[in-house]
């Protein structure tokens, strides 16, 4: 028996994690793939205090020894399929293993949305890709194009022009959603162009990514712009799809929480990008799961003592 399973292995659960584990309480940490989640595919991270700049793979790296000096117990590769809320004990199933656990801490954050575009899906990894950090590599002296206009897509574009030739990044608006020094770095760089108020209509290649058709929204014009390859920077959505139904959510999907990280069943508690914020940052993950694990502690004491 556990006294908290944190699902999810970014910066909240490995937070959540670090808290528990020091406040004694059996706790194990199950993660999907590898630790660090969307984190591990930023390139330079410089706004996470008491860093003046460190890779997403350090810091989570950092994150895991300290979690793991605390006596943190860490399963990667160990994907979370149901949770059983019923009665006091509950049970997190993954794969064809159980913990039973007196409290949850739900700690998936989000992954990256697509452009639904017809044959999309057809060329991922051949052309198309989510990760500029993870693909950059593919595309030296190559053309490129990121869509979207938030803080992803300009970082993403900034890191690219150190490999591709030429960056093109494609905006549905004439304004960037992106923290304005991301932009200041974009608009002084050669190697970018923004394509303002343009949108994707198509993909097109053989085997791979060749041109995109893209549509000025203001004007209608189709033309086509040929580059190597596509990254899609459009925002996220969270890893709440086998959640749905079960907790109380917005309507994108977001874990609705008060500000001790409950959800709407006692004892499950939600810490992270999964949860519905204002803001999606490292420092505010961290924060949450730092709150959801003292919260799980307290419920465990507190119904402890009305047994
Ligand atoms: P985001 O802030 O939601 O931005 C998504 C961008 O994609 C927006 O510019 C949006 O356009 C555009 N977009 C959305 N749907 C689209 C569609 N179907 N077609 C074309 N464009 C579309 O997402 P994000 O950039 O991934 O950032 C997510 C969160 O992580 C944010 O809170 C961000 O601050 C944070 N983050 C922070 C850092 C950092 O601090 N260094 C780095 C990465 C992410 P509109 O602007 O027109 O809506």
């Amino acid at each position: 028996m556990y006294d908290v399973v944190i699902v999810g292995g970014g910066p909240a659960g490995l937070s959540a994690g670090i808290y528990c584990a020091r406040a004694r309480l059996k706790t194990v940490l199950l993660e999907g793939a590898n630790l660090g989640g969307q984190v591990t595919t930023t390139d330079k991270i410089e706004n996470y205090p008491g860093f003046i700049e460190i890779s997403g793979m350090e810091l989570i790296g950092n994150m895991e020894k300290q979690a793991r000096r605390s006596g943190l117990e860490i399963k990667t590769f160990t994907k979370v399929h149901k949770l059983t809320l019923e009665g006091p004990n509950r049970k997190v199933c993954a794969g064809d293993d159980i913990y039973p656990c007196k409290t949850i801490i739900l700690a998936g954050g989000q992954k990256r949305s697509g452009l639904n575009l017809a044959g999309e899906d057809g060329f991922i990894g051949k052309g198309v890709s989510y990760c500029a950090v993870c693909d950059a590599n593919f595309f030296k002296e190559k053309r490129v194009a990121v869509v979207g206009g938030g803080d992803t897509a300009i970082e993403d574009a900034n890191y690219l022009s150190k490999f591709a030739s030429k960056v093109f990044v494609i905006h549905r608006r004439s304004e960037l959603r992106a923290t304005k020094i991301l932009q200041e770095s974009a608009f002084c760089n050669n190697k970018i162009s923004i394509l303002w108020n343009h949108t994707v209509e198509e993909i097109i290649g053989n085997n791979h990514l060749e041109s995109m058709i893209i549509k000025d929204v203001k004007t209608g014009e189709n033309t086509k712009l040929e580059v190597d390859g596509l990254f899609v920077a459009i925002g996220s959505h969270p890893h709440t799809d086998i959640f749905k139904n079960i907790f109380a959510m917005d309507e994108q999907g977001y874990i609705k929480v008060d500000d001790k990280m409950r959800t709407s069943i006692p004892g499950i508690f939600a810490a992270g990008d999964i949860r519905l914020t204002p803001l999606r940052q490292i420092a505010t993950a961290v924060g949450d799961g730092a709150i959801a694990a003292i919260s799980a502690e307290r419920y465990i004491n507190e119904t402890a003592s009305i047994c």
